[in-house]
């Protein structure tokens, strides 16, 4: 494979609309004084396919993204910098939208930085509420702090913990009711990553990770009185994905079902275990993403939240 990656010239640039900072007229007003011209909102993955120059679309799927032509660098941009936008991928915008905790919840994000998904959730809940974020890098938690603060996110406690050592049983997670879960993974879905061992993980490399996410994913459901659970990664591998989801609903018994979440979403599940197509999936080739996967998981029973 060439530098750069299957697929990494023909992702376009997705800017996420920071709302707890803005709202989304007063960005687009604000591309349209730089220049851009607004094409209002997309009805097809192949209007986002056929953007160039300097114009942009509102998306067809999630509702606080716009969509510019592929290699538009907003890094430097003033909205960039305020944290009035987030330039993150669609597919990762997915697991918060699809979690869709409602203000005022309490919230775990278990491998959280560098936060992304953390500032997505805090947007979502209005920042009413409380997220606890947990992540084992002291490097990548220094960052996310930062993240989190030019965002404007508040009610939230970084702690640099191994979720794994977190105890369900502490009173002080009595009231979570949403978990986002999105563990290490191969990585072998993200499209502008310079070809390394990690893009073809080993079979060895992969039983790890998998063994990893099965821990984890066990380990967050069990929280006494979570209501709904997000797992993703952004590796193409089933064993990371639908395997992994499989074998802990199983694991589980009943307490728990697979949602099947966004119906309108193009790209789903494979067909692993009776019901995986639940599940989504995503890449360059199909949704004009890096390669993802999602799962949202429910608890079964009188208290379990609406589903999407
Ligand atoms: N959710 C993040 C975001 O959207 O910005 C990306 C998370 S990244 C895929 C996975 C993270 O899990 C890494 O930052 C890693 O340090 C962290 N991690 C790995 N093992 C962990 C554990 N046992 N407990 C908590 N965090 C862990």
């Amino acid at each position: 494979a060439q530098a750069g990656g299957p697929g990494a010239s023909q992702v376009p640039r997705y800017v996420r609309i920071n709302t707890l900072k803005t709202c989304v007229d007063d960005v687009i007003d604000f591309f349209k004084r730089e220049g851009y011209s607004y094409l209002g909102k997309a009805a097809s993955v192949e209007e986002l396919r056929a953007l160039s120059g300097k114009k942009f679309l509102l998306d067809l799927h999630l509702p606080e993204l716009l969509v510019f032509p592929p290699q538009t660098d907003f890094h430097d941009n003033l909205l960039y910098t305020s944290g009035h936008i987030i330039l993150q991928d669609k597919a990762s915008c997915l697991p918060a939208f699809l979690l869709s905790p409602a203000a005022g919840s309490h919230v775990i994000d278990a491998c959280a930085a560098p936060g992304n998904k953390t500032s997505h959730l805090a947007a979502i809940l209005k920042n009413k509420g409380q997220i606890f974020a947990f992540d084992m890098d002291a490097k990548r938690l220094a960052t996310m702090n930062t993240m989190l603060m030019r965002a404007g996110v508040t009610g939230f406690q970084l702690a640099q913990q191994d979720f794994l050592m977190v105890d369900p049983g502490d009173p002080k997670y009595s009231k979570v009711a949403y978990i986002l879960l999105d563990p290490s993974c191969s990585g072998s879905g993200m499209v502008n990553r310079v070809p390394t061992a990690e893009a073809a993980p080993s079979a060895e490399r992969l039983q790890a990770l998998a063994g990893f996410q099965r821990k984890v994913l066990s380990h967050a459901l069990s929280f006494p009185a979570l209501q709904r659970l997000v797992y993703s990664t952004c590796s193409l591998h089933r064993e990371e994905n639908e395997d992994v989801v499989g074998a802990v609903l199983q694991e589980r018994g009943s307490a728990f079902r697979l949602v099947h979440a966004f119906p309108c979403w193009p790209c789903r599940g494979l067909a692993a275990f009776p019901g995986a197509e639940s599940c989504l999936r995503a890449s360059a080739a199909d949704t004009l993403t890096h390669g993802f996967f999602v799962a949202v998981l429910e608890r079964r029973g009188d208290g379990a939240a609406a589903s999407s």
